[in-house]
């Protein structure tokens, strides 16, 4: 394997790169591959550790005897509350089990906002002349896309390995009441794999903002998705913000869609009593109650927080392989190019892949033509404009093990034949 930097290559070494590339390029594409490491999906075998989901509930009555077939309990099943509460080191009376989308929860709040206002808005967010949020990239591009279809504008700060630019942030929302909210995916970030510390959490918590009812949409998503023996604890949000005075700044989100089924799971929203108050008045506008049959499955299937817990082991042992593949493949086709960074999270779906600066886009149509799909380039900013044209996004859950090898390996030839063909032009 040779290593050497392409910057420490004499022009006469990189036309020899440029040309071992193409041609392995080309005998990539004759082979004629279909791969995909597009979605953070669980795989199959994932799901299949579920499956006993199908054959429960073994009752039709919940804890105090009310028939979860029936309408009500618009909060949720109270023995999943409790054992979420638990998980989300929050309090009972402070989460919501909701639908089967955590998405759709942080739509809702988003739009109520906007039509209504929180409880601490002098005025719905729709009355402002601007609204903007403070979105960390790269992130998450369903948060990107969510926020433009509602006309919030975004303004970036970098998302680094304790989290977001707090100084950034902090500077931002001082002064400028436009600023209504933030992203922050605490644990295990989309497609960073960062973890807001300790005190960038307290720091967010307690910055003073111009807006009186600035919100951080705290979407900790992969709360329990630990990829190593180490279980990073996510920061006490609720607590912070509240000891901070700022009790109704944080909303926070979950969901079993990566711990159960994806399409079938339970989605959470944590948050000040007030905060869960103002969401339940309006979520009973259009609803007489979840689907608490799926929330008691879930309770017997689980049977403790541990059991969430144990069951999230069984995941790891799946998914870690397949991570650690990633990052195989890169180290020993990359290793000492200098074409490419790339993190080796401990937890999360995603390995976030920074290019040779003006090349990601490159890289996703090379990959694209030789038959392996990848995230398109600018996916994690929004407006899908990666300013740098360097990120990229890798989803290694879904495919079996000997496919992401060989996604990774096509990857890889893609990265190296983009950065020589940029060397040489
Ligand atoms: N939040 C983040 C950061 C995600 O990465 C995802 C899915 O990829 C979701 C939320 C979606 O969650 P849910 O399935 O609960 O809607």
């Amino acid at each position: 394997m040779n290593a050497t930097a392409l910057a420490d290559l004499s022009a006469d070494e990189l036309t020899a790169l440029l040309e071992e590339q193409r041609a392995a390029y080309e005998q990539l594409k004759s082979r004629g591959l279909k791969l995909d490491l597009t979605r953070g999906k669980p795989s199959a075998q994932q799901l299949d550790l579920a499956d006993e989901l199908l054959r429960l509930p073994t009752t039709t009555k919940d804890s105090a005897g009310v028939d979860v077939r029936n309408y009500g309990g618009l909060e949720g099943l109270e023995e999943l509350r409790e054992m979420f509460a638990e998980l989300l080191w929050v309090e009972p009376e402070q989460v919501v089990a909701g639908g089967n989308s955590s998405l759709t929860m942080m739509r809702d709040c988003l739009v109520w906002l906007v039509l209504f206002g929180g409880v601490d808005s002098e005025r719905p967010w729709g009355q402002e002349e601007k609204v903007r949020f403070v979105c960390p990239v790269p992130g998450y591009d369903r948060h990107f896309t969510l926020l433009e279809s509602l006309g919030i504008e975004m303004v970036t700060v970098p998302m680094r390995e304790d989290g977001p630019d707090v100084d950034a942030v902090a500077a931002l929302v001082a002064d400028d009441p436009t600023f209504k909210g933030m992203w922050v995916v605490p644990t295990y970030a989309n497609p960073s794999g960062s973890i807001v510390s300790q005190d960038v959490a307290a720091r967010l918590a307690a910055m003073p903002t111009a807006a009186p009812d600035f919100k951080i949409f705290w979407d900790n998503a992969y709360a329990l998705h630990h990829l190593t023996e180490e279980e990073a604890k996510s920061a006490d949000i609720l607590t912070l913000a509240s000891a901070a005075g700022h009790p109704h700044r944080p909303l926070m989100f979950a969901s079993t869609s990566k711990i159960t089924f994806a399409g079938a799971g339970v989605a959470f929203l944590a948050a000040s009593t007030d905060n869960v108050a103002w969401y339940l008045g309006h979520l009973g506008n259009g609803s007489i109650g979840p689907d608490k049959v799926n929330h008691l499955r879930h309770v017997e299937f689980f049977g403790s927080p541990q059991g969430v817990r144990d069951h999230m082991v069984k995941h790891r042992e799946i998914i870690a392989p397949k991570f650690a593949e990633v990052d195989r493949v890169l180290t020993e086709r990359l290793g000492g190019r200098g074409v490419a960074t790339w993190n080796t999270p401990a937890g999360g779906y995603f390995v976030n892949l920074d290019v040779v600066p003006g090349t990601a886009s490159r890289v996703v149509a090379l990959a694209k033509e030789a038959g392996i799909a990848l995230t398109p380039a600018g996916s994690s900013f929004p407006h899908k404009q990666d300013p740098d044209d360097t990120n990229i996004r890798l989803a290694p859950t879904m495919p079996p093990l000997a496919e992401v090898t060989e996604a990774m390996e096509a990857v890889a030839t893609c990265v190296l034949l983009a950065a020589a063909e940029k060397a040489t032009a």
